[in-house]
């Protein structure tokens, strides 16, 4: 019996990364993503923290932020737990406790569960289904369960978050860091598949601890995003003079996974992460910082995942795109432009003939820490670039994928970086380069 059911078992999981996977090189179809009758943008956070791992408030108090905040959507992915069970927590040694207790007690006078222990006050922690009960309207706002399944390889942090997932998924580790992306993008998948539920896993900040690599990333199979936006400062979205910035890798990516490994697109997230919810702004990992725009026919999880899988979004971390045309003829785009902002909106993809060798590069302080390659120009070319709110791309015929970045002139209010200005991500179109 054991044996029968670890076959049917990766029997699912083979039969799930096949129907995950698709037919490969199918020319880009005529797609337009513009709000219209059913079809609404969504706007979502799909990476947060709270009491029920290392954030510091609690799950309503959070879920209110977001509302109040203008999103749709929001996905609570806790370090390896779900809050579905009764816990209490002691006041006093929560993180931010004090504070956020009285915050709580304001906000939800009728709410509160609390106890006296000993001398000690403890709350309750609210079950995302208590919370979602609560703040769920239909077509308004939704709240979504979720799990930042924690894993590493050695040292090497690797996260991923998993997307209405029904029960609690334990890391699956593996012997590197590509076997344990792998692993637990299987487990998600065996999930999805033995209960039916949508369900789609992303790889988190890659370059958390410089821990994945684009040749690690390239080859996972069933893995259809990845953050190439998180706002936790301490994510080095932009890489360093050694490390390639998170967009390098999904260049990378993408070519390798296209032109050589006959593996889909991957497309690019732009998430929170965050932890810190009583200071803002500040330089903690805070909410607001990068989101998704998704565009939706229900405000459901099993349509929010079906257009995210069908690349029907952006990802933003401040500049909102009114429309999106993608066609076998190329890509084009709106911007809705805010007064007094200017655009600068960059094509970027690469073309048959790339040059395909990477340079191996260690890393001096910690040569076992593998780094990405570097790789010439032609891979992630910039071509074309234009100023303005609108701009379109046409194929030329050898284009492998195009995407195209929106950079504002305005600064970010509250960035994950210094500096940084705001920015929208549009997801790469499969171009007639690829065969
Ligand atoms: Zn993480
Ligand atoms: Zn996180």
């Amino acid at each position: 019996m054991r044996h029968a059911a670890l076959f049917v078992v990766v029997l699912l999981v083979l039969v799930g990364g096949m129907f995950v996977l698709g037919p490969q090189g199918t020319a880009a179809q005529n797609t337009v993503l513009q709000a219209q009758g059913e079809l609404q943008w969504y706007r979502g956070n799909m990476h947060t923290h709270s009491y029920w791992s290392d954030g510091d408030n609690f799950l309503e108090m959070i879920a209110h932020w977001y509302e109040q905040n203008d999103y749709d959507f929001l996905v609570f992915t806790d370090h390896n737990v779900l809050a579905d069970r009764e816990r209490w927590v002691d006041v006093a040694k929560i993180k931010q406790g004090e504070k956020a207790f009285l915050k709580l007690k304001e906000a939800f006078p009728d709410w509160v569960e609390q106890r006296e222990v000993d001398d000690r006050t403890e709350v309750r922690l609210r079950t995302f289904s208590e919370v979602s009960e609560r703040f769920n309207k239909p077509g308004e706002y939704l709240l979504i369960q979720g799990e930042e399944i924690t894993d590493h390889y050695h040292r090497h942090p690797v996260h991923m978050n998993a997307h209405n997932v029904q029960e609690l998924i334990t890391p699956r580790g593996g012997e590197s860091v590509r076997e344990v992306m792998q692993n637990n993008v299987d487990a998600v998948l065996a999930q999805r598949e033995r209960t039916g539920q949508p369900m789609i896993i992303h790889l988190n900040h890659p370059n958390f601890g410089y821990a994945v690599t684009a040749e690690d990333l390239m080859h996972i199979v069933g893995e259809k995003f990845f953050e190439v936006y998180n706002g936790h400062p301490g994510v080095h979205n932009s890489g360093d003079e050694l490390h390639a910035s998170t967009e390098r890798i999904w260049d990378i990516v993408l070519t390798k996974r296209l032109a050589e490994l006959d593996l889909p697109v991957m497309y690019g997230l732009a998430t929170d992460d965050g932890h810190s919810y009583h200071n803002i702004p500040s330089r903690a990992s805070e909410p607001g910082r990068g989101w998704v725009m998704v565009l939706s026919d229900q405000l459901q999880p099993g349509s929010l995942i079906d257009a995210l899988e069908a690349g029907r979004f952006y990802a933003s971390s401040g500049v909102t795109l009114s429309r999106v045309d993608s066609s076998p003829k190329g890509l084009s785009l709106e911007v809705a432009a805010v007064e007094g902002e200017t655009y600068t909106i960059e094509f970027i993809g690469t073309r048959k003939g790339y040059n395909p060798e990477g340079t191996p590069i260690k890393n001096p302080a910690n040569p076992e820490l593998p780094v990405t390659q570097k790789y010439d120009e032609s891979i992630g070319a910039l071509l074309k670039t234009v100023q303005g709110t609108a701009a379109s791309y046409e194929f030329t015929g050898d284009e492998i994928y195009v995407r195209a970045r929106v950079t504002s002139s305005a600064k970010h209010p509250n960035p994950s970086e210094v500096g940084e200005p705001q920015r929208a991500w549009v997801q790469p179109v499969v171009g007639p380069g690829t065969n």
